[in-house]
This record gives C-alpha cells, structure tokens and sequence, in this order.
C-alpha cells in the first residue's frame, strides 16, 4: 500500500544524497582511526600466536580495511574477525594467490585508509553511493541491502519512513542511514557503532535508530526492549571499495567475485550467517 510513498521517499533520498553527500562523506571530526585500530590475521589460518607484521602492500597480502561493528558482515567472534564480508574477502585474496589481512577500523576512516595505501580493500557493508564513487572505485556489487528503522518494543507512534521525521535518530557516524537521518530530521545522534545506537534507543535517550536491515536485525534479536520495522525504505548494494583508477585489482576481485557467485560459494558464505525468514 506505501509502495508507492516507498518509492518517492527513496528518490527523495537519492536526490538529496547529491547535496548531502559532501558534509557526510568528509567527516569534519579528526579522523577517528587511530584509537580503533586492530588487526588479526585471517582465521584459516589457525593461531599460531605470531604477531600480525604491519600491512604491507607486498605481493602476497591483500590488506582488507573493515569496520568489526557489522555483523552479520563482520564482527568479533573471539579475538578474530568474522562474517560475510571477511569470508567473501578471503576467497577473493586466496583465488588471488594472497592472504587476507584484516584492519578494524571506524567506518569513516576505511575510504581514507584506501587514499594513503594502508589497506587494499574496503569490505565493511559499504553502500555503493555517488559521493563515494568520486573518492573510490567499486567492485561489482554483491550484496542487495535496505536501512530500516529500530525503535522501542512499544512505541506505536513510529511505524515507518514516514513517521520518523523530527524525531531523535541514532545512526552510525558516516553511513548511508546517517545521510538518510540528516535528511529527515535536525536531531541526529552519531555513534561509532551501531551496537551503541541500539543500547541509547532501549535507554529511551533517542527515539529511533536507522540502520542496514541484517544488521538491525543482529542487533535487535540480542535486545528485547527494542524492534526492526519490517518497511525498508531504501535500495542499496554493497561492493568492495578500492583506491581509484586501481583498474588491475577491481577487474581481478570482479573475476573472483563472479566465480564465486557462480559457484554458489557467494549464497553459502551469506546463508552461514543469515538464515532466510
Ligand atoms: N551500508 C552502510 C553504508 O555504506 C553502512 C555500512 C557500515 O556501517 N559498515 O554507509
């Protein structure tokens, strides 16, 4: 029935996403990457208690610059990185004869860490969007995805993209759901994880959490003060990120990538993690 609405909000967004785009795509805040930077190597490759060298971009590594905050696409499981994109990235590097080498990073420093060479790869959930595409070139995509938005279990006066205005919206700093939010409303609460979003959203200090909807729904099955609206209002696609005009290493991930979805190996790695409803 809000199809229609749907599809006049997401060209709303894609519009105003021209404007926007500069403020949200260049962070006036320090870059953040320094105090939440990890690395760990990959888990294939066991623990063998040697300590990850500093990333080089020598021939047999491939530097994947992340942010662990996302899952079911990449998060913590112990002391290692895991999930869709980490397993999508290692299958990439190893049919690229490389070893896949992980940065845990804020989500806002990943482009950069593209632009000064310190990783390779970005695979963090990342949106294709034109603002990025003029400081990045993208994969093939691979992934199709939505924000949605969280509120509390019991609120029943947000039901949708269309009642959200106004209202004190948490996102995580930098991302698509943050642009969405700025557009919708003057009160928007950044957080560097999605994670403390959702626990400001149970506390009652914000309203609403705009989020992509996997993870919305990773976050909120661990929460039951708080629920995903099921309407998303947005159309996205993830890809790979890499440092412009890297033609050679975006047609061999492209080549690997169309393999693996070839394969089936793509859907198997997303239907470890996300299990259909
Ligand atoms: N898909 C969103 C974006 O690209 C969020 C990504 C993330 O937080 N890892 O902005």
């Amino acid at each position: 029935m809000k199809k229609h609405l749907k599809t006049i909000f997401a060209f709303a967004m894609a519009a105003t996403m021209m404007f926007a785009a500069v403020g949200c795509g260049s962070p006036s805040e320090p870059a953040s990457d320094e105090q939440n930077v990890q690395s760990t190597e990959g888990e294939s490759e066991g623990e063998d208690g040697t300590e990850a060298e500093a990333p080089t971009e020598s021939g047999d590594t491939l530097v994947m610059a992340t942010n662990a905050e996302f899952p079911p696409y990449e998060f913590y499981e112990g002391g290692d990185v895991v999930g869709i994109d980490v397993e999508i990235a290692r299958a990439v590097a190893e049919s690229m004869g490389k070893e896949l080498h992980v940065e845990d990073m804020a989500f806002d420093s990943i482009i950069p860490a593209l632009l000064s060479g310190k990783a390779d790869i970005g695979a963090a959930g990342m949106t294709v969007t034109e603002d990025r595409k003029a400081s990045v070139d993208f994969t093939d995509t691979y992934v199709k995805a939505s924000q949605v938005i969280i509120v509390k279990a019991d609120n029943t006066e947000i039901t949708g993209a269309d009642s959200v205005e106004g209202k004190v919206i948490g996102v995580q700093l930098g991302t698509t759901g943050d642009l969405y939010a700025s557009d919708v409303t003057d009160t928007v609460e950044r957080y560097n994880k999605g994670f403390e979003a959702v626990q400001a959203l149970s506390q009652g200090k914000i309203d609403a959490v705009i989020i992509d909807d996997q993870v919305a729904k990773a976050l909120a099955a661990d929460n039951a003060d708080v629920k995903v609206l099921d309407e998303p209002f947005t159309e996205e696609e993830y890809a790979i990120a890499v440092k412009k005009d890297n033609t050679e290493l975006v047609e061999q991930i492209n080549a690997a990538l169309t393999e693996l979805k070839e394969s089936g190996k793509l859907q198997e790695i997303v239907d470890k993690y996300i299990t259909a409803e």
